[in-house]
């Protein structure tokens, strides 16, 4: 079997690279550092052994020896090993040697290459490491080094003369000294200096300055330090997009959550992804399964949620058993999971609420004859349509298509808490579950919900509702925290 040295990019979890995915979906093994983006170890399928090598917070690290003995013995035993390095793993990371070792020993290897942090952190803060006439080079050195002591292999006098740009990896603890050397080797005090700390992370942050005083700013590690005229460059795009920084927790249930955290991803958040709910089979499956067997005698069948959608689509062996009847979904999230299975909603009611849709029905509807309605949802849901479509004389089955249950409190996830700033929950049982599961007192200082009924609920829990999006769907909810912060 094969060992693969892969680069896992620089921190953004997007920046890995589609082998890099590809060889990971398939280990049996990953042997990663600390500096490692976790979601990334989520690629491994379930099985896959993680081990870690970094030097954990008060215990030793790992030797390279022993590193390169591990990667060894695990090819030997067959297995589909992954060493996952940030950046690239032949740019300062000891992929080399992990390399020759293996080389060494006769076990195949592959070298899966990924995006330095040397050029991509500092086109994350807007800094293009070369320029057309002005910095036509760029070289990257080391900063481990000490360049006082005169021991080192770096030759600060030949990377001050080529005139380029320079960028220092690893070297944020011995900013100033690198700086001086840099000055007595000849470069302008005043030449433009940045230090990117966190590059590509939610929480990148950017410190411009000279030559002269970039170690007077004290970069924090991991920092990548640029020097040259183009480190006065200021294409700030990812620092400046809507949610950057802010550390927003997602209480959907999964997979839903993924894919909301992912859209605040996009636009800059750190999302901390907590479900307070997710699905279950309902009590009684049978009952499901007759009502899509039969679905084509009722006049409407209503949909009030994604998930019932795709509940009862598991049970629907035949697209034809639809008939006539019509369907309505609660707002366009539910139609869009009817229309993933190429079903057209023939109703979406203006505002996404029951209210809305028993309203929306009756004038569909007009003064035919009511007729026979399906209602696939939760085993438990507020009864306003049932209700209302039964006082106004329809033939009501509620069929239970799903049941919401509290996940395990999750501790990894639950420690974030204390440093988020918004909470979002998208429906009333998120609120009550995750109030219920985690406390009051852990509740970021910013409550976000999708709607009137969700607050409601979120304020019956002694909750403070901030932000309510205007359009009760999960883009309207991202929208309203745009709005939110760009005030
Ligand atoms: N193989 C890696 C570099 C490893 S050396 C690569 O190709 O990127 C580790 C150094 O990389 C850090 O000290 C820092 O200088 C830089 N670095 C890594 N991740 C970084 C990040 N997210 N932001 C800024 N610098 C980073």
């Amino acid at each position: 079997m094969t060992v693969y040295l892969v680069g896992a990019g620089p921190g953004d979890p997007d920046l890995l690279t589609l082998r890099g995915a590809e060889v990971l979906a398939g280990a049996d093994v990953v042997v990663y550092d600390r500096l490692s983006v976790t979601s990334l170890l989520d690629l491994a399928p379930p099985h896959a052994e993680l081990i870690s090598v970094g030097k954990q917070p008060g215990g030793p690290r790992t030797s390279q020896d022993d590193i390169n003995a591990l990667l060894v013995a695990r090819g030997r035993a067959g297995q589909q090993v992954v060493r996952l390095k940030g950046g690239d793993p032949f740019v300062f990371a000891r992929g080399g040697e992990e390399a020759a070792a293996l080389a060494a020993a006769g076990v195949a290897f592959e070298v899966v290459p990924g995006i330095t942090s040397a050029v991509a952190v500092p086109a994350y803060a807007g800094i293009p490491v070369t320029m057309r006439y002005s910095s036509t080079s760029f070289t990257v050195v080391t900063g481990h080094e000490d360049p006082t002591k005169g021991e080192g292999s770096v030759n600060w006098e030949a990377v001050a003369s080529l005139g380029g740009t320079v960028v220092v990896l690893m070297g944020a603890a011995r900013c100033r000294p690198i700086c001086e050397r840099l000055i007595a080797a000849g470069l302008a005090p005043d030449t433009p200096a940045a230090a990117v700390q966190w590059g590509t992370r939610p929480h990148q942050r950017t410190l411009r300055a000279s030559l002269s005083t970039l170690a007077d700013l004290e970069p924090q590690p991991p920092a990548t330090i640029v020097i040259g005229e183009v480190a006065a460059a200021d294409l700030a795009w990812f620092e400046n997009r809507p949610l950057f920084g802010r550390r927003i927790v997602v209480t959907r249930a999964q997979p839903q959550a993924s894919a909301l955290a992912a859209d605040l991803r996009r636009r800059g958040a750190e999302a901390i992804e907590l479900p307070a709910i997710a699905f279950e089979p309902p009590e009684d499956l049978d009952r499901l399964a007759r009502a899509a067997a039969e679905v084509g005698r009722y006049d409407w069948v209503v949909f009030t949620s994604p998930t019932g959608v795709a509940r009862f689509f598991e049970h629907l062996r035949d697209a034809r058993s639809l008939g006539e009847a019509r369907v309505a979904a609660i707002g366009p999230g539910t139609a869009a999971e009817l229309a993933e299975r190429n079903v057209v909603a023939d109703l979406i009611p203006e505002q996404y609420v029951a209210e809305a849709l028993l309203e929306a029905l009756a004038d569909e509807v007009g003064s035919d004859w009511p007729g026979r309605v399906l209602i696939p949802r939760a085993e438990t849901a507020r009864d306003v349509l049932p209700d209302g479509l039964a006082a106004a004389g329809w033939d009501v089955d509620v069929v239970p298509a799903y049941r919401t249950v509290a996940p395990a409190p999750d501790p990894v996830a639950a420690a974030l808490l204390a440093d988020a700033e918004v909470i979002t929950f998208t429906s009333s049982s998120t609120v009550t579950n995750f109030v219920d599961t985690y406390g009051i007192n852990t509740v970021p200082k910013v409550v976000a919900t999708i709607g009137p009924i969700t607050s409601a609920t979120a304020r019956s829990r002694g909750l403070e509702v901030t932000i309510e999006a205007a359009e009760h769907t999960v883009p309207g909810l991202v929208a309203a925290l745009e709005d939110f912060f760009a005030r």
